[in-house]
């Protein structure tokens, strides 16, 4: 099934999509500066998306206050909570706009940013993400293992996704329609967006402060989204079964050998040399066919996924026919 998307409305040049979650204290700080950002670069023409991910504090109260105020902020309550990605997802399939800008709701991502990305986009960009050159206000503890889990990923696919982003970014309307025809389950959005292809361009940045309030993404959130990066991009953790299959054979053949050699050198106790023999050859063959069970679920996990087989950039006109072609 593919994502739902809203129709792509011209007369809106920019939509921008913002997850919130528990960000009653933010919201307003966050308009307050986001506002004149986009004014400055499309006068009223964009659109605020404001995600409520099923908050628990008042959120959804102050983000209905906003659009009350001005029209142009438009808030969507989600059921339940959903998580960050998804509330993005959600988000993003309400855009109508021709570029669709993401940044969260704590102001960690510069709303100012947005000229120097439409710059960009403007000579001819397709995405244009940021690049955290330092990150304020974040504990060693994270920026480390944010350092090793976007190498560690890096190492594990062959996707190129950026180190050390986000989902801060400006996307074009044809690559906002290639991420919303990807219909997988688990959603590691930075990492789609990578997928698709297209001209992507970063843009080096420095990640203040949250602006109030405390991080949405504990430890449990934060590896969940790191498993779901590594098993939505790679199927290498399967393919282990092969290395092991390699050298539980390598150790199964010197062994056997070495149970012959006591066999005929030595009184062994009877049926020693045949049990050990049968142990050793059956746990390489069984080893070896887990790799082969791995190869396959890594291929029925991949089709399962349904990701469209390739993205088109363009076509150049084809008015030729075979009845005006000489
Ligand atoms: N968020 C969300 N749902 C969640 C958790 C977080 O929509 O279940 C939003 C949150 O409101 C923020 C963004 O996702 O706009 C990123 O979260 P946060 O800033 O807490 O993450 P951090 O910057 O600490 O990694
Ligand atoms: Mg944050």
């Amino acid at each position: 099934m593919l994502q739902m998307i809203a129709p792509l409305d011209k007369t809106i040049k920019l939509s921008v999509v913002i997850p919130c979650y528990n960000e009653e204290e933010v919201i307003d700080a966050l308009l307050a500066r986001l506002v004149p950002a986009c004014e400055k670069q499309v006068g009223k023409a964009y659109e605020i998306l404001l995600v409520n991910d099923a908050s628990t504090d008042n959120t959804w109260a102050v983000i209905c206050a906003a659009n009350a105020k001005n029209p142009l902020v438009i808030g969507i309550d989600l059921a339940r909570n959903h998580g960050h990605q998804l509330g993005l997802t959600a988000g993003l399939a309400f855009a109508r706009g021709q570029r669709t800008f993401i940044l969260d709701a704590d102001l960690q991502d510069p709303p100012e940013l947005l000229a120097d990305m439409w710059q960009k986009m403007d000579d001819g960009a397709d995405v244009v993400y940021g690049q955290r050159r330092t990150r304020d206000g974040e504990t060693k503890f994270k920026k480390i293992t944010a350092k090793w889990f976007y190498r560690l990923l890096d190492s594990m696919t062959h996707v190129k996704i950026p180190k050390d982003t986000g989902d801060f970014r400006l996307i074009s309307r044809a690559v906002l329609e290639a991420l919303q025809s990807m219909p997988e389950q688990q959603r590691f959005i930075r990492g789609m967006v990578a997928w698709c292809g297209y001209n992507q361009e970063a843009l080096l940045y420095d990640r203040d402060k949250r602006f109030a309030g405390e991080t949405k993404y504990p430890l449990k959130k934060m590896i969940k989204l790191g498993l779901d990066a590594i098993t939505s991009f790679s199927v290498k953790p399967l393919q282990v079964a092969y290395i092991i299959a390699f050298f539980t054979g390598i150790f199964a053949g010197l062994a056997l050998l070495w149970t012959l050699y006591v066999f005929v050198t030595e009184d062994t106790i009877p049926g020693w040399t045949s049990l050990m023999a049968v142990i050793l050859m059956f746990s390489a063959i069984q080893m070896f066919v887990l790799a082969i069970f791995g190869e396959y679920l890594g291929r029925v996990y991949m089709e399962a996924k349904q990701r469209p087989l390739y993205n088109v950039r363009e076509v150049t006109p084809r008015k030729a026919t075979p009845s005006n072609t000489k």
